[in-house]
């Protein structure tokens, strides 16, 4: 950790708690140990000129979060065009088995972190296959912050996935304590991989441990009708994780495309959160989250990308995405409040909103560099046209990443 003082000066983006931000055009952000102790306009820190100054060319935001992301899947990302279910069996667990290989999923690991390094991503919550040895090798790689947990797959799965999947809470409890609540999280891939009193079990574990809990809730209706079909005595799905004790404070539950009023007040009530994940729910063409209904009730929510089913890692993309599936049905959406959703409320739903998400001071010093605005141009139209563009563009937008203050990549 670099342990000296050191001031930052560039333009500053610091998205702020309501959705809001604050926008430094020449600022200086004090970093010391990794964290952030001071952020103004660089003439208060006239007084100081011992301080190390290091200038870029560009603005300075906090790093993304992606709280619903499949790093096994990353090597097919966006590949196949098909409906959940299908898109599953046929490309998604054929392409997981081979994490059987912990050799070979070491390499991917790294690969991922990299390229979510390179793209500004620095932290998130990570579905790994059901593999012990695969979560271990992502875990030996991990760049950033993260809680990952490998995908229970009790049932309706092929063998193979079901003989790596843990077996009951011992066993899944021996392996969530390799790593504890600031790393491990529960992961029932969704109630259709497994059995009511497996889901009962984890739900028990992560509530007296302290453990996140992700998985998938509501993405496609053919997923839905099966899963009334499944659990006929629940009142619907989301019945079916809340009678399992799963819906908490620390839940996150990925897509959440096709709830009923019911569900999402009894999300509200459990204070559990919603990885929304606007690129994947397009691809897979599995329906747009009702965003009205979601605000109407309160229900928190951030950002994520969901590779493989979303095509591109980019936090920028997912933004993008965001703006334009709301705007097309015509709720009202802000560039601002997807910066936001990309960057603190995602802290916020890992837990991590005291010390990481922003510039406040105390902060964890995780942070980027996106390209300076034009000259006479407005902080707003700044916002959107930094989202704008192809999926290689956004990939690469990023001109550098630093993780606790430390400089990882970028060569512009
Ligand atoms: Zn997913």
């Amino acid at each position: 950790m670099n342990q000296t003082p050191t001031l930052y000066r560039a333009a500053v983006i610091n998205p702020l708690n309501n959705g809001n931000w604050r926008y430094l055009p020449d600022a200086g952000l004090l970093i010391e140990r990794g964290r952030v102790v001071d952020l103004q306009p660089i003439g208060a820190f006239g007084a100081r000129p011992e301080l190390p100054c290091v200038e870029l060319d560009g603005v300075i935001s906090p790093g993304f979060v992606d709280v619903h992301t499949h790093w096994v899947q990353y090597r097919v990302r966006g590949r196949f065009q098909a409906q959940l279910l299908p898109w599953l069996k046929e490309h998604i667990w054929p392409e997981e088995a081979s994490f059987a290989d912990s050799a070979l999923a070491g390499a991917l690991a790294e690969q991922f972190f990299k390229d979510s390094i390179r793209a500004g991503t620095v932290m998130g919550m990570a579905y790994s296959s059901a593999h012990a040895g695969a979560l271990q090798a992502a875990s030996d790689v991990t760049l950033g912050d993260w809680l990952i947990g490998d995908v229970v797959m009790e049932t309706d799965a092929p063998d193979a996935l079901v003989a790596a999947s843990a077996k009951d809470i011992g066993e899944l409890s021996a392996r969530a304590g390799r790593y504890g609540p600031q790393r491990y999280a529960v992961t029932p891939r969704f109630a259709l991989n497994c059995s009511a009193p497996f889901m009962r079990d984890m739900g028990q574990l992560a509530r007296q441990q302290g453990y996140y809990v992700q998985t998938h809730l509501s993405e496609s209706v053919e997923e839905i009708n099966e899963v009334h079909r499944r659990f006929a005595d629940a009142q619907d799905y989301t019945d079916v994780y809340d009678r399992a004790g799963l819906l908490g404070e620390r839940s996150v539950l990925g897509h959440c495309v096709h709830l009923s009023p019911r569900e999402w007040r009894c999300l509200a009530a459990r204070g559990s959160w919603v990885a929304h994940c606007p690129s994947s729910n397009e691809a897979l063409d599995s329906g747009r989250m009702d965003l009205t209904a979601l605000r109407e009730h309160g229900v928190k929510y951030a950002l994520a990308s969901d590779v493989g089913g979303g095509p591109s890692h980019s936090m920028l993309h997912v933004m993008q995405r965001y703006l334009d599936q709301h705007r097309a049905a015509g709720a009202a959406v802000a560039a601002g409040e997807a910066l936001y959703r990309a960057t603190l409320a995602g802290a916020q739903c890992m837990g991590r909103g005291a010390y990481a998400g922003n510039f406040a001071p105390g902060k964890r010093a995780d942070f980027l560099l996106l390209p300076r605005l034009n000259a006479h141009q407005s902080v707003d139209s700044w916002l959107e046209e930094i989202v704008q563009g192809g999926i290689d563009d956004l990939e690469t937008r990023v001109a550098a990443t630093w993780l606790g203050g430390i400089r990882q990549n970028g060569t512009r």
